[in-house]
């Protein structure tokens, strides 16, 4: 059975002293809720501080981002080995926002989601159609495309044991969320294609998210389809309420 992630994005929000407010709040907001898994992934700046206000409860950590190589003249880039020894399980890679203002491209991801699973960290690989893709029919091909690239040889292994993001990129941030039946036609659809790459086990292992818009009120009924294992959550993981909501959510779903 696999179990559902609801890892929170806070992209470029929440300064150390908020965020180990935050997960101070969360954690007792969360207490007594099980059957599901929880992440929260602060800046890099409020990493450390995090882990530590984390540690021995069942809060994991992720990072928004990671270079590919250990270490090196790479200034600003921050590698899989910093983020393992602070703690860190998950680590985003292929966001939509990563790949619309720095360049990221799917070999870039690639490369990452290598580094990472080396490095013992469990990859969160975002994909997902532009408007204008979904508009012209070519969501399956841009998604396939995405998909394939950014996990190129990998073994089966590797693939059961990382968490794909479907997050249609005209749903992130604009409060305009996928209906559940096409965002749990995509998940299937990407899990058939993880089928053909890496074998009917890893694709039935495999956890595959929906994000995009995701809050309370609308959780359940996209948690609740067979191919949606969880949320990435941006906005709406920035409030512990909302965020606890989604998580609860998640349990009944
Ligand atoms: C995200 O950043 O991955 C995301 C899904 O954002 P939002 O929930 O705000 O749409």
């Amino acid at each position: 059975m696999r179990i559902p992630l609801l890892a929170g994005n806070w992209k470029m929000y929440k300064t150390v002293t908020e965020a180990v407010e935050f997960v101070r709040r969360l954690k007792e907001a969360l207490s007594g809720v099980r059957g599901v898994e929880v992440a929260v992934c602060p800046p890099f700046t409020a990493l450390y501080a995090v882990a530590r206000e984390l540690a021995g409860g069942n809060i994991a950590l992720g990072a928004q981002n990671m270079y590919w190589v250990e270490e090196g003249a790479y200034t600003g880039e921050v590698s899989p080995v910093m983020l393992k020894e602070i703690g860190c399980r998950y680590v985003i890679l292929g966001h939509s926002e990563r790949r619309q203002y720095f360049g990221e491209n799917d070999e870039n991801v690639n490369a990452k989601v290598k580094a990472a699973l080396k490095h013992g960290l469990v990859p969160i690989v975002c994909v997902g159609e532009r408007l204008e893709e979904r508009e012209a029919g070519q969501t399956e091909e841009v998604i396939a495309g995405q998909v394939r690239r950014s996990l190129a040889g990998l073994s089966g292994a590797e693939l059961a044991g990382l968490v794909v993001a479907y997050e249609p990129v005209w749903a992130i941030g604009t409060g305009r969320t996928a209906l559940p039946e096409d965002a749990q036609q995509v998940n299937a659809f990407i899990r058939r294609l993880l089928a053909e790459m890496g074998g009917r086990e890893a694709a039935r292992q495999v956890r595959i998210q929906y994000g995009g818009s995701v809050k309370p009120e609308n959780a359940a009924e996209l948690l609740g389809q067979p191919d949606i294992d969880g949320a990435l959550v941006g906005g709406a993981s920035l409030k512990v309420d909302s965020f606890a909501g989604i998580v609860r959510a998640a349990v009944r779903g």
